[in-house]
This record gives structure tokens, C-alpha cells and sequence, in this order.
């Protein structure tokens, strides 16, 4: 999608830090990280939050939960410790980048109640 940061991202038009990729996914270091270990993990092809995902997404989303995150949660050194998975979804949730995307957040302790 034009003039989507994330597309730009996801198609290497602006760089990032990429910490995986695979065909359909790619995860990236947060450029304002806000724990020791934030990396951002999306969907290559424009998907606006989880708010727009439907059953045809099932086996993306499941790609990313079951084995995209818990595979960077293992090489970031946090299956064991603990980390926060985050998908903040449109305005009230507080969504700033309108491309669907995991927050994977660690490395300290987090706090609850978010704000
Ligand atoms: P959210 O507020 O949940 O939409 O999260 C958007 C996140 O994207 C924020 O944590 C930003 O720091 C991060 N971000 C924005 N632009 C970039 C970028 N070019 N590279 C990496 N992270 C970015
Ligand atoms: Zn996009």
C-alpha cells in the first residue's frame, strides 16, 4: 500500500533491522524501543490490524503466533524468562502505524495495567 511505513519497510524500500524473515512475514527492531528486546513483527502484504483480519488470515495469523514469535522469543533469549506480545488495534487501542503488527516486548519486567 502506498505511503504505508510498514510496506516500505516490508518491501526493503527504507531500511530496518531485521531480526526474521520468511516469505510471508518479516520482524524488525523497533526504532524506539521500549524494553531491552522490541522487535516488531508483520505481515508482508498490507493488513490494516486485527480488527481487519478475517478467516482467510487464519493460517497467517497462526503462522505468526505459533511459530513466528515463539522462534524470535527463543533466539532473543526470552522463552524462558517471559515477554509481552502487544497489538495495539486502531485509535483508542492506541495504534499508531495502520499496518497489523506484534509488538514483542522483553528483557525487563513489565508493568500491568498498561496505560
Ligand atoms: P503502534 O503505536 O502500536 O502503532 O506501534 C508503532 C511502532 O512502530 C512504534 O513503536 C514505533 O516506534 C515503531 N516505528 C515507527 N516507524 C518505524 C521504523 N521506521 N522502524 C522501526 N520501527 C518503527
Ligand atoms: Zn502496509
Amino acid at each position: 500500500m502506498a505511503d504505508c511505513i510498514f510496506c516500505k519497510i516490508a518491501n526493503k524500500e527504507i531500511p530496518s533491522s531485521v531480526v526474521y524473515e520468511d516469505e510471508q512475514v518479516i520482524a524488525f527492531k523497533d526504532l524506539e524501543p521500549q524494553a531491552p528486546v522490541h522487535v516488531l513483527v508483520i505481515p508482508k502484504r498490507h493488513i490494516e490490524s486485527v480488527a481487519a483480519l478475517t478467516a482467510d488470515d487464519k493460517a497467517l495469523a497462526g503462522h505468526i503466533l505459533c511459530e513466528v514469535i515463539p522462534q524470535i522469543a527463543k533466539e532473543q533469549n526470552l522463552d524462558k524468562k517471559g515477554f509481552r506480545v502487544v497489538a495495539n488495534t486502531r485509535d483508542e487501542g492506541g495504534q499508531t502505524v495502520k499496518h497489523l503488527h506484534f509488538h514483542v516486548l522483553g528483557g525487563r519486567s513489565m508493568q500491568w495495567p498498561p496505560g
